[in-house]
């Protein structure tokens, strides 16, 4: 059974129909056959009862008038021939009627007596038959009641004749006496009647059965298609293929249920394009992100295609955020997004990769035809202001590009070799750069000089560089910079630019910061001894701005070495400035209450609004040197604007960068206080400085 019950588990749909379909034929054609079997065989019965009954009555008609009153006695006129030929007649009517015996009987003495017989000529011949008056030994019950109650009676017996079914049908004589006419038939031939008649109806029966198989197979195929369809498409959704959809027929409950998984997978469908666009999608923006980024240079790559990936990291975006809060940093970067859009062919070339670094992939574009694009993304983003809140927003953004499959047949190495170009591009001030190999084994370099910091402090490997300042009136020294130099033992002479940022970035410029303070505090100690103080300008880092403790760092310092507050000026960075503002304002007011100039670096390059920079305790601005070496009309305006705002808030406004005589001029002409650059002279160690500043005594005139 339970064999059975796990086959039947096992079985398909459709071999469950069939077998439930084949149990119910089975049930219901045998129960027919029998059915049929049961009317045909009463049908028979009563076909040949009714032959015995019509027989039985003939009988008396068969036989001369009153044969069956006459007295026993009158038998003796009965002569044994005429006996014999009624014998004879009886069979043959008995045998057309397809009947095997008909006969008469009285009773006589207390016997069942022969009134008359039928007997084939063999039978006679063989002397079995009924003789006249001979009595019937042990007459079947059906007869004596026969005799007794006068009803007829059918009956089956056998006896030496043969085995029957007989019909006893009574009468009465003159005499008031009864008489019995019998009729037989062979049992055996109703039998085989009913016989045939079984046989028919079991042929019936499996030829319906057989039928009514063979319209269940496609019934049962009929009725399971639409469960294996939804099975089929039930099994394509789980395999990931969601756009597989069934097919409702009619409104049965396997229509609802196709339309249900219809429903199903199209709201699968939804909820995972809708992922993929999170996954794939940058909100804010609505572009793509990174990793749609890398898919579509994969794709490019795989394609065969050439073409050129620019990084496009917008600059100062830490300022606008503080400036302007970070709904309006929102919107710059959305306008950002649409100004790339605008100037791409298609849509999806842009890409928004990180919080201000967007990402521009364009085909065909060569070595040749690059630049040009560059100018257009310039173009594009830098020339005309941003308006927002009613304020104007000058964007500036600075471009690291690759080449592909040129710089790189994988997707993550390009985007690295183009943060490589691009961080490069920052650390030299270029506004764009193309990939070379060196910038990423720069950066190695610069990760491996990390390490060597500690001993290179230890051992006298940092040495500090001078370089002059000069009043554009007088041409005379009024203050110089300390710079720093790297004297690596194997790398030679490392510029600051190469390892302050890193130095910067991972937190450990700190300690080089202190080093510096103390070197400059003592030879500032050593000058006011020999009776030259100078102004000194120490570079003061966005991290050490930072620091609560810095204001104490540095009075330490001057407490080591005897030196004073007002010979040391502190270089601050516009970026640094805008970091940490509030930090920045409560380290600077320190500062300047100890009697510190301050000075804000590379001034132009950062959002320091004129609100701002007028709360804080500064002194100079030093105009970034980009702007005195680029000399257009442009930066002559920013260089002229920034003299006036200077001026205007009680600021000496020095400018970075002199190479030239011109240049000289030019700022001498716009009011410019202060020069400093190659034309004055390069940042020089100590005893250079020192013969420098012997030599310079005198007002001189550096614009010739
Ligand atoms: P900065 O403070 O703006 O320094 C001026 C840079 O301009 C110096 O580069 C100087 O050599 C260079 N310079 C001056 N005149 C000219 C010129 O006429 N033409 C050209 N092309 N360049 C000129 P340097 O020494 O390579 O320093 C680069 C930067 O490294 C500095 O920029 C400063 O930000 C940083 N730095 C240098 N020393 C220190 C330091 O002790 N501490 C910190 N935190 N930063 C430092
Ligand atoms: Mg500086
Ligand atoms: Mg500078």
């Amino acid at each position: 059974m339970k064999v059975m019950a796990d086959i039947f588990k096992r079985m398909g749909i459709q071999g469950k129909i069939l077998l439930v379909f084949t149990v119910i034929n089975l049930i219901a054609t045998t129960a027919y056959t029998v059915f049929v079997y049961q009317l045909r065989e009463k049908s028979v019965l009563e076909e040949v009862d009714a032959r015995l009954q019509v027989a039985a009555h003939a009988l008396p008609l068969i036989l001369p008038a009153g044969y069956l009153d006459q007295t026993v006695q009158d038998g003796s006129r009965l002569s044994d021939g005429d006996y014999v030929a009624r014998t004879r007649s009886l069979y043959a009517y008995s045998r057309q009627a397809k009947l095997q015996y008909l006969y008469a009987f009285i009773e006589h003495n207390d016997h069942v007596v022969y009134m008359a017989d039928a007997a084939s000529d063999a039978e006679i011949a063989a002397n079995r038959y009924g003789h006249y008056l001979e009595p019937y030994p042990n007459p079947p019950l059906a007869l004596r009641q026969a005799f007794q109650d006068g009803q007829p009676q059918f009956a089956e017996y056998a006896d030496k004749f043969g085995s029957f079914r007989s019909y006893f049908l009574p009468g009465t004589r003159k005499d008031g006496s009864r008489y019995v006419i019998g009729v037989d038939i062979d049992i055996s031939d109703v039998q085989s009647r009913t016989r045939e008649a079984l046989r028919s109806s079991m042929l019936l029966g499996g030829l319906l059965f057989a039928m009514s198989l063979a319209l269940s197979w496609p019934l049962a195929r009929g009725l399971a298609r639409p469960v294996k369809d939804l099975l089929s498409v039930t099994l394509k959704i789980a395999e990931g293929d969601y756009s597989a959809r069934a097919q409702p027929v009619g409104e049965d409950e396997i229509a609802q249920l196709a339309q249900g998984i219809n429903t199903m997978g199209e709201s699968i469908t939804m909820r995972k394009e809708a992922m993929l666009k999170q996954l794939y999608i940058d909100e804010l923006t609505l572009l793509g992100n990174r990793p749609a980024a890398q898919d579509a240079l994969n794709q490019a790559l795989y394609a065969q295609h050439s073409g050129v990936l620019v990084l496009v990291h917008l600059d100062r975006f830490r300022s606008i955020n503080y400036l302007l809060g970070y709904a309006a940093g929102d919107q710059v970067l959305q306008a950002m997004a649409t100004r790339l859009t605008q100037l791409a062919p298609t849509h999806n070339q842009v890409y928004r990769l990180g919080s201000n670094m967007f990402a521009l992939m364009v085909m065909g574009v060569t070595e040749q035809t690059a630049e040009a694009l560059y100018e257009r993304i310039f173009h594009a983003v830098e020339s005309v202001p941003l308006t927002i809140n009613e304020q104007d927003i000058d964007l500036s953004i600075t471009l690291g590009c690759v080449h592909f499959p040129l710089h790189g047949r994988q997707s993550g190495l390009l985007l690295r070799n183009a943060e490589g170009a691009l961080y490069t591009a920052k650390q030299n001030q270029k506004r764009w750069l193309e990939y070379k190999p060196e910038h990423i084994s720069r950066q190695r370099n610069q990760l491996s000089l990390l390490g060597e910091l500690r001993r290179a402090l230890e051992q006298d490997e940092i040495h500090l560089f001078f370089q002059p300042q000069v009043s554009i009136d007088t041409g005379r020294l009024v203050q110089a910079e300390a710079l720093i130099r790297w004297s690596h033992p194997e790398r030679g002479w490392i510029p600051p630019n190469d390892f302050i940022p890193f130095l910067e970035q991972t937190g450990r410029i700190r300690s080089l910061t202190n080093w510096v303070l103390n070197a400059v505090a003592k030879q500032l100690a050593v000058w006011r001894a020999a009776g030259e103080p100078l102004t000194v300008a120490v570079n003061v880092a966005v991290h050490d701005l930072e620091d609560p403790e810095f204001a104490q760092r540095v009075a330490f310092a001057l407490q080591q070495h005897q030196a004073m507050a007002c010979d040391m000026c502190l270089e601050i960075t516009e970026g640094g400035l805008m970091a940490d503002p509030a930090q920045a304002l409560i380290t600077l007011t320190a500062l300047h209450q100890a009697g510190h100039p301050v000075a804000v670096d590379d001034f132009g390059t950062g959002y320091s609004s004129l609100a701002h920079l007028s709360k804080l305790p500064v002194d100079e601005l030093k105009i970034d040197r980009s702007f005195i070496m680029d000399w257009n009309p442009q930066n002559r305006s920013i260089v002229v604007s920034t003299i006036s705002l200077g001026h205007a808030l009680q600021m000496k406004v020095v400018a970075e960068g002199v190479e030239t005589a011109d240049q000289y001029r030019e700022l001498s002409a716009l009011g410019c206080d202060i020069a400093q650059g190659y034309l004055v002279s390069k940042p020089l160690p100590l005893a250079e400085f020192n013969r420098w500043r012997a030599a310079h005594r005198d007002a001189h005139s550096w614009g010739g």
